[in-house]
Formats: C-alpha cells, structure tokens, sequence
C-alpha cells in the first residue's frame, strides 16, 4: 500500500538517521515528528455495487485495490435488500435472526406500528449486536459515518461518533469526516468506522445495472474512496478497508410484472410490501382462502407459507416475517393493484433470490492485515463480522452467530 509503504519507509529514514548520522549535523528531520499511528479498520459500503461493476473499466482506484488485496463476489442474505444485508453485515446473523427482516416490517407483539427505515426504537434492533456495540463495550472507540442501526440505541449503546442519516451529506462530507475523525488525538481517534455511499444503488434502480447513468455513479464513488486514500495517507493513517456491498442490482421491466390482484382479492389478504417479494397476511376467516389462492408455482413469482420457505434461503422462523412469503422470479415484479406512477416499472431492483448471479456484491478487502492479490470463492456475507472482529481485536463469537471466520481466514497475511 502507498501511505504504508511511505510510512515504513519515514520510519526506517528516522531509525537510520537516528543511528548514523552525528548529532552535530542532525537537522530536525519532519519524518522523526511523524506519529506512527497503529491500522484502523474502515468498513465502507457501497449499496448496490454488483460485483461486476468492478469489471467495467471505470474504477481506477478500487481495481488497484483489488489487485493489491482481495477481492470476491459476495453471496448477501435473504431477503437482498438494504436493512436487512446492512444489518448482517455487523452482526453475522441473517436477516431470520437479525430481526430486520426487511425494510418494512411488522412485528406481532405492536401490530399497529410498522417498522421503517427511519424506525429508531431499540426494540427493532435489539435481536442482534452490531459489531460497533460489542466494540465500544470493549471500550473501542467507533465513528460511523452513516450505516443502518447505528443511529439507534442498541443495549444502550452508539457509536462514540454517528450522524443521522442524510442524503443530502456529500460523498465528499462523508469521507472528510472520517478524514477529520482520523485526525484527532490518539486518546479520541476511533479505531473501527464505517462510511456508506447511496448513488449507486439509486441509480441502479432508476436506470438499470448496464446504463451509462450507473456507470457514471460508479466511477464518482470510485473517485471518492481515492480521496478517502488520499486522506488517509496525508495522515500517515495504516487503515485495513473492508469495502462492501450489500446486495446486486437487476434489470426489471414493466413486460415482467405478476399481478397479485389476478390471484387474490384485496377483501381476502393485506399485502405488507410488494415489488422483489411480496409478504402477505390473509385477512380474519380468509386464511384458508388467501393459502388455496397462492402457494404455488406461478408463471413469474412462488408462494409459500412462512414455514416450507427453502430452507437454503434460510428465512421464515421470524415471527417478524409475514405468514404467506411470494417470492418474484428474478427481474420480475410483484405488484399489488395498478403500478404507482412515481414508481415505473423500469430500470433495476434487488430483494431477489440471493444466489442469483445478479445480486452478488462487492467484497474487497485491503490493508496491513490483508494478503495482496487474492481472489476469493464466492462466500456469505455472515462471514464480514468475524472478519470485523479479528480486525478490531475482538474475540470471536462462540456459535452465537450464522457466520464464522473460515471463508475469510486465507484472505490474512498472518492467518493464526
Ligand atoms: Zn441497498
């Protein structure tokens, strides 16, 4: 890594010059001030970055890193969206076991409130422990610059430094304020932050996974994380970057659309959320009705009842899930009645089969902890918080979680 290798090489400049040179003629050398600062760990993510956006020629920066570090294609959690794939990534659990079982939920105990993503109530959250939590209990200091939970009160317990989400905050906001986090006094300076980045994902869904516009969004977050490089290495700041997506992005078309209202009436069921899935819960005295009408095979999507869903999408114990779960072919959509018209049906969407080769993510890793030039199989992303922990000093979990360290530990220079 540049910034490493130029803080190693001011480090042996100073030994050298501290060993040789005679005091007469020692000038105050800048490299002796320099604070030989200990890695930190960056986890950075880039909602929506398909693994193959890499290959398309428009990322300078993060292509080098991938040469120089490790790289794969990242299996997310069912169901592929953001809350849910945001919220294993720090806890290890799947969405089953996380509780954020997607981005709009209800739980049976409150079922006049629905959770959304601007819910703040700990009692959402509370089913797993992101990884700042058990960190800051460690007393490790943490900064998030934005990440799903991090604004919420987890067992009592934030970041030392977070922001309220806010899409309006720059790219450009989000990496200098972790460049200004990493300036203070060892004493206040966090050791494990988090940074995330929206353009991607918003103009996967307007425009689609292969549109000029996606590219464009691409290469901008491309050119941001080198300025958070540049930043760091300004500092003299080691940093281990663990740099993510949370789910893929594709293609959907209004020629692909499955119509709940052609197998169920709206007096029979109520539908939570539809578009990738729909989570379905059949009205009083109708139950047996809304089931007759929808588990199956359906030209476009599958129904099941929360119970038979497959056990390889590992989703359905949560009593958070809705009783009837229809899952959308990949690239199609469920809708509910007549397609909203701020809402076209166009342009990209994820939530899909999580084994789909279109919803694979962005896994690159990077940094003193890390080997360089390595390709990984494609692996779960449970496995990111074990990986977080042997990066931050924590232990690891003993079985508490669905990840666990195996997949990532030949991506460690110093694997133990
Ligand atoms: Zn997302």
């Amino acid at each position: 890594m540049r910034w490493y290798s130029k803080l190693l090489a001011a480090a042996l400049a100073a030994t050298l010059q501290a060993c040789v040179t005679p005091p007469a003629q020692t000038p105050v050398s800048s490299a002796a001030t320099v604070e030989i600062r200990e890695p930190v760990t960056i986890l950075v993510s880039i909602d929506g970055f398909r693994r193959d956006y890499l290959d398309r020629g428009v990322t300078p920066v993060l292509s080098e890193l991938a040469q120089d570090g490790v790289v794969a294609a990242m299996r997310p959690s069912f169901p592929s969206k953001t809350f849910p794939n945001h919220y294993t990534l720090v806890t290890g659990r799947r969405p089953d076991r996380n509780g954020i079982v997607s981005n709009s939920f209800y739980d049976p105990g409150r079922p006049d409130q629905r959770f959304t993503m601007a819910t703040t109530d700990a009692f959402y959250w509370d089913q797993a422990e992101p990884v700042w939590v058990a960190a800051e209990k460690a007393g490790i200091r943490t900064a998030t610059m934005f990440w799903p939970g991090s604004n919420v009160a987890i067992e009592h317990v934030r970041p030392s430094d977070w922001q309220q989400f806010n899409q309006d905050v720059t790219g450009r906001q989000r990496v200098d304020a972790i460049i200004d986090w990493l300036r203070r006094p060892a004493e206040t300076r966090p050791q494990f932050l988090t940074l995330y980045f929206d353009t991607v994902d918003t103009a996967g869904h307007n425009f689609g996974p292969d549109a000029p516009e996606t590219e464009a969004a691409v290469a901008d977050v491309d050119a941001l994380i080198g300025r958070l490089l540049a930043g760091l290495d300004r500092l003299h700041q080691p940093a281990n970057l663990v740099i993510v997506a949370d789910h893929g992005m594709a293609p959907i078309s209004a020629d692909r659309i499955v119509q709940l209202q052609d197998y169920v009436s709206p007096g029979v069921v109520k539908v939570i959320e539809s578009g990738a899935f729909a989570g379905i819960v059949p009205l009083p005295g109708h139950e047996a009705e809304a089931r007759s009408a929808l588990i199956g095979d359906h030209p476009g999507m599958t129904c099941w009842e929360r119970q038979n869903i497959p056990e390889r999408f590992h989703y359905g114990t949560n009593p958070r899930i809705p009783p009837i779960f229809c899952l959308a072919d990949t690239g199609w959509t469920i809708l509910n009645g007549p397609p909203n018209p701020d809402w076209p049906i166009k342009g990209g969407n994820h939530g899909f089969d999580n084994d789909a080769p279109e919803m694979r993510a962005l896994f690159l890793a990077h940094g003193p902890a890390f080997r360089h030039g390595l390709r990984l199989e494609p692996f779960d992303n449970v496995d990111v918080e074990p990986l977080l922990r042997r990066l931050i000093g924590l232990p690891q979990h003993d079985g508490a979680i669905d990840g666990t360290l195996a997949p990532l530990e030949p991506a460690l220079a110093e694997p133990q």
